[in-house]
């Protein structure tokens, strides 16, 4: 964290897409596709590298479903490696107890999960029902920080879906780390 906030002007968070490719197809989002090859390694460690020389404090790795690209935990120790703090935003869905340990041994500092509602519905799969065990299995594994990002559209059809898996994410931690989570509203159309 000192890292980031190091210089006066230097970017803090930098956000890097190592594939567009996701296993799943929320209704609000374009920012996916099931085609995608993952950007080449030899790619991502130089761009790795280009965000060093700017000075950036963070480098967070969304997609499309970054945990799907085959070089992700090289990458993180890259940008470990070069004094950038690691974090990874996630649907959860690849998340096992040997994924949470590599991504341990890569160095990842803060992981990210999206949880959007209670039961899957035709917006999100990014459900509570589905990914509670996920929860379980970072309370239990992870060395790394969480946070669960619940995103509440305009027109959900349970909003207070945001609060009861808010309060799930308060009894998520572990001791030793303690979860956190966010709400984000957002309004899909006029
Ligand atoms: S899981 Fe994330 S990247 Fe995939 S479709 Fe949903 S919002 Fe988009």
């Amino acid at each position: 964290m000192a890292r980031a906030f190091r210089l006066p002007y230097q970017p803090v968070v930098a956000h890097l897409i190592p594939t567009r490719r996701c296993n799943l197809a929320c209704a609000y989002c374009s920012e996916y596709d099931q085609s995608s090859d993952p950007v080449p390694a030899p790619v991502l460690e130089r761009r790795v590298g280009a965000l060093a020389a700017l000075g950036t404090g963070i480098v967070t790795m969304s997609g499309g479903e970054p945990l799907l690209h085959p070089d992700l935990d090289a990458i993180i120790g890259r940008v470990r490696g070069l004094g950038m703090m690691a974090t990874v935003i996630t649907n959860g869905y690849p998340l096992t107890r040997d994924r949470i340990a590599r991504l341990n041994r890569a160095g990842l500092d803060h992981l990210q999960i999206s949880i959007d509602n209670v039961t899957p519905d035709q917006v999100s799969r990014k459900s509570l029902a589905v990914l509670d065990e996920k929860l379980q299995l970072l309370a239990r594994w992870a060395e790394f920080d969480v946070t669960v990002n619940a995103t509440v559209g305009g027109e959900a059809a349970s909003p207070e879906d945001a609060l009861v898996i808010a309060r799930r994410a308060s009894r998520s931690g572990s001791r030793r780390r303690p979860a956190s989570s966010t709400i984000a509203a957002a309004r899909c159309g006029p």
